[in-house]
């Protein structure tokens, strides 16, 4: 009988890797918890609903990519395809809006798209995501992109580049729509079928099109960015001043549109060229309707989601994972003496101590080749010699110097020695 596999698209994490995910993990924390984030953490599934009206009905994401399902009483569920819509459904859910002034949040965890995988995009990828609310000034703005770029450098990752945008507010998209769908309609039919259907639903979408036909109609585009109102030129400005104070480096880059309805003003993208056709490792901008269009305040917002595993893809061609090595090692020979190393090992790990043993009474050669490969510092040997004279070996592996201890406190001692290095 064949064995069952995982699920096209969804990866394990194998022990192997997790070092690059943890190590992603601490940086984040990090750097976000510095620029007053706090963790949110928010369920995997979410009410199908939320995300048709949060994310939009005519985006990629809710058309073609998300994991609906009806549950055992019929109720209409989704996988969450990111986690803004989530994170904004909660704001409103727990009154946060009462708590007046500033909010930020940071999420990090597994989402879920129905596309086609490849390297760089699977099915469950997982998302360090942080949005700020209830604040208009183009500072946050700036300052949300001066952290990203801080975390990614934080994170080990070199090369990448921060592309920025502006994508007006709702009248100078409305005028803008206009204007593009005039200029669909003028170019005639030679767009694909989903182009054609966006010309009318959506036109803005059209610049997410990945067929080349479409990609060449669309170079002498009218762009959104020569349309926008003066309030949002100056936001747009100030949001580049602010980032020049603070040494950030950005490309303005008309093009980025992102994939979602809901933004307005500031998008952004940090890229790489190191992924191939996956160049995004991650994005972000502002969404002041979005909470008033889910039924909550009217309380501007913008956030970033990062993807990990493009993260992890790329730090593994950059750097040698840090390996992760026990403190110490306890080889004992014969029955009695494993039997006081199995119970003094729980002891030194109690105290804080990583600890690793032999459990089956192999050969002294064998435990000190595991305990070398291990990478501990120090190797504790306990015969049956040493445990009739209550006394163990200390090997320093870095040093290789050898000492003999008394075995009473072996614990005190170790912690001792550990506090000297
Ligand atoms: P998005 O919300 O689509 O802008 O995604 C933000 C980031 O998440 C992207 O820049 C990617 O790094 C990552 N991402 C999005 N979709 C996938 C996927 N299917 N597989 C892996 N990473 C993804």
């Amino acid at each position: 009988m064949d064995a069952v596999q995982a699920i096209r698209g969804m990866n394990d994490i194998l022990p192997e890797q997790i070092g690059w995910w943890q190590g992603i993990e601490r940086a984040t924390r990090e750097v976000l918890e510095n620029f007053g984030y706090c963790e949110i953490r928010t369920p995997i599934a979410e009410k199908l609903e939320l995300f048709a009206r949060g994310i939009g009905e005519s985006t990629d994401i809710v058309e073609k990519e998300m994991y609906a399902f009806a549950d055992r009483n019929g109720d209409w569920l989704a996988l969450r395809p990111e986690a803004t819509a989530s994170i904004v459904r909660a704001y409103i859910q727990h009154g946060m809006q009462a708590d007046p002034g500033l909010r930020k949040f940071y999420q990090i965890g597994p989402m879920f798209r129905h596309e086609r995988p490849q390297k760089g995009r699977y099915r469950q990828f997982h998302q360090i995501d942080a949005e700020v609310f209830g604040l208009e000034s183009p500072k946050i703005d700036a300052e949300m992109m001066h952290m990203l770029s801080l975390l990614v450098e934080r994170i080990g990752i070199s090369g990448v580049a921060l592309n920025i945008n502006t994508l007006g507010c709702a009248q100078c998209r409305q005028i803008y729509r206009q204007i593009l769908k005039d200029f669909l309609v003028a170019k005639g039919d030679g767009f694909c079928g989903d182009c054609m259907r966006r010309r009318e639903t959506n036109p803005l979408r059209v610049f997410d099109c990945k067929v080349e036909g479409c990609g060449q109609l669309l170079q002498d585009a009218p762009r959104l960015i020569d349309h926008i109102c003066d309030d949002c030129r100056a936001h747009f400005d100030a949001v580049k001043d602010y980032l020049e104070k603070l040494g950030t480096r950005y490309t303005v880059n008309p093009g980025i549109v992102r994939g979602l309805d809901y933004y307005v003003r500031t998008t952004f993208e940090v890229i790489t060229d190191k992924l191939g056709s996956q160049s995004a490792i991650g994005g972000g901008g502002r969404y002041d309707g979005l909470m008033r269009d889910l039924g909550g305040p009217d309380v501007p917002a913008l956030g970033f989601a990062m993807g990990m595993e493009r993260l992890v893809l790329l730090l593994q061609q950059e750097k040698e994972m840090a390996h992760r090595a026990p403190r110490c090692f306890f080889a004992s020979l014969g029955d009695k003496a494993g039997e006081s190393a199995f119970l003094l090992a729980q002891q030194l790990r109690g105290q804080g101590i990583e600890t690793e043993l032999d459990y089956e009474g192999r050969s002294l050669k064998s435990q000190m080749r595991r305990a070398d490969k291990s990478g501990a510092r120090y190797v504790l040997i306990l015969g049956e010699d040493e445990l009739a004279r209550r006394e163990v070996q200390l090997r320093d592996m870095l040093t290789k110097t050898q000492r003999i201890l008394p075995l009473e406190n072996i614990v005190e001692t170790l912690l001792a020695t550990d506090s000297e290095q």
